[in-house]
């Protein structure tokens, strides 16, 4: 089953709250929305339950994005502690709105610590928190470390792939435009989408964030309208490999791209 939905508030809601939202994308006809904690966590856990309702109500699927002032490999331990906690409380919103996974961006390479070494401190901020979330008897959020799109961020396929394996619970979020940027416009092919499921998705389900990419250089700059004939080949790639997926379209049109994202699979 292939869901999809969008980041944050519709565009036709503008201002509007995330409930009101949610409600909106049900009547459209989406499935899933990620709500976006950019700067910090700013619902609070009543408003989160209520969320969650209407939600369940609506049949659409939450996903959480942790704020994003985030390194979990800094050269600064203070940075590394705040971090992590801004990661636990996006987690408690998560699990008290019934999200499946929270989202973030890990962390920054730096001249301190060779690439091996910023992975140990990701992977270990990553064991602590699942740690916390036994604690807390939280089963039903999952962590999602992101693919990042700029050659000065943690999250590689090839390190997001190692992280899995060396801990199961933690599952890459796929950004297919991050890695369009970061690989310089690799991806045209439905092969070259197959490829990076294959590698990543380890049978579970896949959360998967997707637009059009303006990029120099293997960085990103900003996100397009999603290009639909390089949509068709994720699509053609999704059904081949028979996975279970959300994607959630983080293009500037962000409903109307959904909805024909949406289209594909029907
Ligand atoms: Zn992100």
């Amino acid at each position: 089953m292939i869901k999809v939905g969008i980041a944050g508030v519709p565009l036709a809601l503008k201002g509007k709250s995330t409930g009101e939202g949610i409600k909106y994308l049900s009547d459209i006809g989406l499935d899933a929305l990620e709500v976006q904690f950019v700067r910090r966590v700013s619902m609070k856990e009543e408003t989160a339950l209520a969320v969650g309702e209407i939600a369940r109500k609506s049949k659409i699927d939450l996903s959480v994005h942790a704020p994003y002032m985030i390194n979990l490999a800094s050269e600064d331990p203070t940075i590394i502690s705040d971090s992590i906690n801004r990661i636990k409380l996006s987690v408690d919103r998560a699990n008290a709105l019934g999200a499946q996974i929270v989202v973030f961006h890990s962390a920054y390479y730096t001249k301190k610590y060779t690439k091996g070494e910023t992975f140990e401190l990701v992977k270990d901020a990553c064991v602590g928190l699942l740690e916390y979330m036994n604690d807390a008897h939280i089963t039903q959020t999952h962590l999602g470390v992101e693919l990042l799109g700029r050659q000065s961020q943690f999250g590689t396929v090839e390190e997001l792939q190692k992280l899995q394996q060396e801990l199961p619970r933690v599952r890459p979020v796929i950004d297919f435009s991050h890695l369009h940027a970061r690989c310089n416009g690799c991806l045209n092919t439905v092969e070259d989408f197959a490829r990076v499921l294959r590698a990543l998705s380890n049978r579970n389900h896949i959360h998967i964030h997707f637009s059009g990419i303006e990029f120099s250089k293997g960085n990103e700059r900003r996100h397009l309208p999603v290009d639909l004939n390089q949509f068709k080949l994720l699509a053609d790639a999704l059904k081949q490999y028979g996975c279970d997926a959300t994607i959630i379209c983080e293009s500037p049109l962000l409903e109307k791209d959904a909805a024909m994202m949406k289209s594909f699979f029907k």
